[in-house]
């Protein structure tokens, strides 16, 4: 075969290359937007939640910083952040798992979920945010275990539950262990449920595969950041297997929305205050409350059933009997 030259650029042709405009996105360049290609300094990106300030693209962030940023630098405490995986299968693919493992903790998560209680505005809550940056958000037996203590935190703090997602599924390494975890998360926020607790979502890029079908999409409230991916399978996956082309925007936030598989589309730096407000409507009164309410109510029914005795003279004969006898100081046996 004949050896021809390969032109990769018509720019580069016409010697247009070096004026090509704005900067260029590097690969493993994270503070470029990969939109519109405008370059942020670090401190620029962090004041501005990870959001691109031009066409506003949201960036991956990390659990930390999610916590960070909702709690408005106020602090957080963490729950079950001692839990560490396991390797009870002794996986190994093209590396073993617990190699896998070490590689993601180095760069400073300890897991790919983190629960905590916090105040987003003065409102005390729990969050579980996910970390696609730890193993791609997978979800295992501490991710499971991470989000049901977060839960049974909430209970007992009578408080509502947040959880942000961004994941791409169960983790393979942990097999039907990991598989197991999407029935403990539902069973977690049943829990939730009966304690007449709110739990609200916040859909992040990419909610994929077992969280999308377990715990994400049983939110009381859900909400999804912009351009966010949210299916059980990718489009590339689909594509492949269907062999149809799929619409550009499959999946995405703002589809998701207009089919009513979301409540609202909202912007990450607007989510403190959406969330702070969604957990004042949702708020129940005061437990002193409630329960005066329960007796009122209790002695209410007495009354009445009081006023029914009277109006009805067989029961009334029969009510006196047994109210005489137990004046009388005769228990029955029974
Ligand atoms: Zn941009």
């Amino acid at each position: 075969m004949s050896r021809h030259q390969i032109s990769v650029s018509i720019d580069r042709l016409r010697g247009k290359r070096a004026d090509a405009g704005p900067t260029r996105r590097m690969p493993g360049d994270d503070r470029s937007c990969p939109k519109c290609e405008s370059h942020f300094r670090a401190d620029e990106m962090e004041r501005n939640c990870y959001v691109c300030a031009v066409c506003g693209y949201h960036f991956p962030m990390t659990a930390r910083q999610r916590l960070d940023h909702l709690s408005g630098g106020a602090g957080w405490e963490e729950i079950g952040g001692e839990l560490r995986a396991a390797d009870p299968l002794r996986f190994i693919d093209l590396q073993p798992y617990t190699e896998r493992v070490q590689a993601a903790e180095a760069k400073g998560a300890t897991e790919a979920i983190i629960a905590a209680s916090l105040e987003i505005e003065g409102r005390p809550c729990v969050v579980a945010a996910m970390d696609f940056a730890f193993l791609g958000g997978s979800m295992g037996s501490v991710v499971g275990e991470r989000f049901a203590r977060a839960a049974e935190v909430a209970v007992a703090q009578n408080v509502p539950l947040i959880s942000i997602t961004s994941s791409g599924g169960a983790r393979m390494q942990e097999g039907v262990l990991a598989l197991m975890q999407m029935a403990k998360s539902i069973v977690a926020l049943d829990e939730l449920a009966q304690a007449g607790l709110p739990f609200l979502m916040v859909l992040a890029h990419p909610t994929t595969g077992g969280v999308w079908a377990s715990f994400a999409s049983l939110g009381d409230v859900t909400y999804a950041e912009p351009g966010a991916l949210i299916a059980f399978s990718g489009p590339r996956v689909i594509e492949q297997t269907t062999r149809e082309k799929l619409p550009a925007d499959f999946g995405l936030a703002e589809r998701q929305y207009d089919h009513g598989h979301v409540d609202a589309v909202v912007d990450r730096r607007d989510l403190p205050r959406r969330l702070a407000h969604l957990m004042m409507i949702l708020e129940q009164p005061p437990r002193d409350e409630a329960q005066s309410l329960a007796s009122q109510l209790a002695q209410n029914g007495t009354e009445r059933a009081a006023r029914m005795a009277q109006a009805l003279p067989s029961l009334t004969r029969r009510f006196r009997g047994q109210s005489e006898s137990s004046s009388a100081g005769e228990v029955s046996g029974s």
